[in-house]
């Protein structure tokens, strides 16, 4: 990576604590990326991503800042990307997946708390992370109580906007959260100074329904019998979508589509166990359960997470000639993602088992942050549906450091074994 120090002066870092960050990253993805063999091509993309984490796509935010437009950082899939790109603003996905953070957020977080919501008010108080440094506005969501209580914290150090988002699917709760995405456009119109209309909320749609449809063609090829890509290197792409330019990404993922197609005709089936992961959302860099399974004689082909399926599944429908109708087809699309915050949840339990048998997995990981309450409560209801159908699954809950990692892989290998 160049030398980026003036820059992330400029964003009143914490320069000492964030080269020892920089330390350890590299080392990370080396041992659990580039040591893994056959990679795609496409993936040097990635790699070149990862290797400018906190270069190249920082210094862009500058220039776009630069040049007027506002920066808004966000943690939850239920936030409308489309809205944030439709009033010329960037959008970059804040949630945090490294232990670094960790020991910071429990300055001012209860230690019982979930590692990602403890990671990310670590990144923010710790003057660590550029991208949060970068952001003009935050945006917060109701969803669990972790997260709702943290955005006071946050709100200390950023203006955060909190979305109130109901926690049941019925008529009313639609018209509320409709209500609450015409809030956030107001405020999103304040910050930029743009105002939203039919034609600029009808591109940016086109544009995140691109991306997911880009992603789902990459799920899609995971299908194939061995899945012509390793979890890991899905899982990473996944994370960048969260905060690289869209365009940018959606060409090198067709790109990489393309040269997985070609492997497909080629590969040889080496019978390795197909698992799917379902469970809490896994930020960069929180490679740690993929990287136990595929070390042992086993492949992810598919994530039921937020940085998995919930993130890219259901377009949302492009039809309509008002504001009003293009913002219910948003609300429609949102609405529809099966998050362990809802009661009941039961469509989270149909995907499910749809998954299974679509990527013909072998069995399935229920994965758990530690203290998330939400979905730790629901594993009952996913493993009882899964057994129903006979289909092996487990679970485990864990956190961002290493100390269970032998353990954790201990377990799998037996489950590996009965299947
Ligand atoms: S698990 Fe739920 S609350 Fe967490 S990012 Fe996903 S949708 Fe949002
Ligand atoms: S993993 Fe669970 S506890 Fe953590 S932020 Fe997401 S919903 Fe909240």
């Amino acid at each position: 990576m160049a030398d980026y120090r003036d820059m992330w002066k400029r964003l009143n870092m914490d320069l000492e604590r964030h080269d020892q960050l920089c330390e350890v990253l590299p080392e990370l993805y080396s041992s659990v990326y580039l040591d893994q063999k056959d990679r795609p091509e496409g993936m040097n993309y990635f790699n070149f991503v990862i290797s400018e984490v906190h270069g190249l796509r920082v210094q862009e935010l500058e220039e776009a800042r630069k040049s007027g437009k506002k920066v808004v950082g966000t943690f939850c899939v239920f936030v409308p990307d489309e809205v944030i790109l439709a009033l010329d603003a960037v959008g970059v996905g804040l949630c945090a997946g490294s232990q670094f953070w960790i020991e910071s957020g429990e300055k001012v977080l209860p230690k019982n708390l979930c590692p990602l919501i403890k990671a990310f008010t670590g990144a923010m108080v710790d003057k660590t992370c550029p991208y949060f440094q970068s952001c003009d506005m935050l945006i917060g969501e109701t969803t669990c109580d972790g997260k709702k209580k943290a955005w006071e914290i946050l709100n200390e150090y950023k203006p955060v906007h909190v979305m109130d988002l109901p926690q049941m699917k019925r008529c009313k709760d639609h018209t509320m959260w409709n209500e609450e995405i015409q809030i956030f456009i107001d405020k999103m119109e304040e910050l930029t100074g743009n105002k939203l209309t039919v034609e600029n909320l009808k591109k940016a749609i086109n544009l995140c329904n691109r991306k997911r449809r880009v992603l789902k063609r990459l799920y899609d090829l995971r299908k194939f019998k061995p899945s012509p890509i390793s979890g890991l290197d899905s899982l990473l792409i996944s994370q960048i979508a969260f905060y690289d330019d869209p365009e940018r990404f959606i060409e090198n993922v067709s790109n990489l589509c393309d040269e997985l197609e070609e492997r497909i005709k080629k590969q040889v089936d080496e019978g390795k166990k197909r698992i799917m992961i379902t469970g809490t959302p896994m930020a960069l860099p929180n490679w740690k359960m993929h990287s136990i399974i595929e070390n042992l004689n086993a492949q992810v082909v598919v994530e039921e997470t937020c940085t998995g399926t919930r993130y890219f599944e259901n377009e949302v429908c492009e039809e309509g000639e008002t504001l009003e109708e293009l913002i219910r087809n948003l609300g429609d699309r949102y609405l529809n993602i099966n998050c362990a915050c809802f009661t009941p949840n039961t469509g989270r339990i149909d995907d499910l088992v749809r998954y299974a048998e679509e990527y013909d997995v072998d069995g399935v990981i229920d994965y758990g942050l530690s203290f998330c309450h939400t979905y730790s409560i629901e594993s009952k209801s996913i493993q009882d549906a899964l057994r129903e159908k006979n289909i092996p699954v487990m679970r485990i809950e864990t956190d961002y450091s290493n100390e269970d990692s032998g353990q954790i892989k201990t377990r799998i290998e037996a489950f590996l074994e009965m299947m």
